[in-house]
């Protein structure tokens, strides 16, 4: 296998971060000449001096930490390869913004364009708004547990399903998005696609009546 394209090493680097955690420069340079199968060869390969495969995912670390999916190099350190975690919605980016299922085709992850990444952080200053920001499904509230730092804390979900959403999509925050505590959303996304708010809610009443009795 050569070099992948931008889009298939954006995918695998978010995969590969996502799956084993922060990775310094050098592994992850090692892990997906590994993955990809690079010969001596291709990993030698120059462009003006520097090499090519090096450059390719460094443009990939610069791309993914402009769309806010892993962490710019100013947060992270300049050797550490991790992905943008945080829960507050304005700075993080949850589960529906980066689905790195391994039943896409190679090269199909959806990433959000900048664009849509701050269309989408608009649409979550609106949602939340509207609803505020105690968990929809659990009725969690991060301000009332942690105090103030808790404040503004919690995921926006996206009842519609990520890959099904074309270039085109408009989120309507009142009607798509929901206030879910990162517990929940993990749940939820533990099906393709998600359970949804009405199943999470009855999963935790199921549960409490088991363990009431
Ligand atoms: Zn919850
Ligand atoms: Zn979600």
């Amino acid at each position: 296998m050569s070099i992948p394209t931008r889009k298939i090493i954006k995918h695998d680097l978010v995969k590969l971060l996502s799956e084993i955690g922060p990775l310094t420069t050098i592994d992850v340079y090692s892990s997906l000449a590994e993955k990809w199968q690079l010969t001596h060869q291709e990993l030698s390969s120059k462009r003006s001096g520097a090499s090519l495969y090096q450059n390719e995912i460094r443009w990939a670390r610069q791309e993914l930490a402009i769309e806010g999916i892993i962490a710019r190099p100013s947060e992270s350190g300049r050797a550490v390869w991790r992905m943008n975690t945080g829960i507050c919605f304005s700075k993080s980016i949850s589960p529906d913004d980066i689905d790195t299922s391994a039943s896409y085709p190679e090269g199909a992850t959806k990433t959000v364009s900048v664009n849509a990444y701050e269309r989408s952080n608009e649409a979550r200053k609106k949602c939340l708004e509207h609803y505020g920001y105690r968990c929809i499904v659990c009725a969690l509230d991060f301000e009332s547990i942690y105090g103030a730092i808790g404040k503004g804390c919690i995921h926006v979900h996206h009842l519609v399903e990520i890959s099904s959403i074309g270039a085109e999509y408009q989120v309507d925050p009142l009607n798509d998005l929901v206030p879910i505590c990162p517990n929940c959303h993990y749940i939820a996304h533990q099906r393709r696609p998600a359970f949804t708010v009405k199943e999470l809610k009855s999963m935790i009443a199921t549960n409490a009546r088991k363990s009431s009795t």
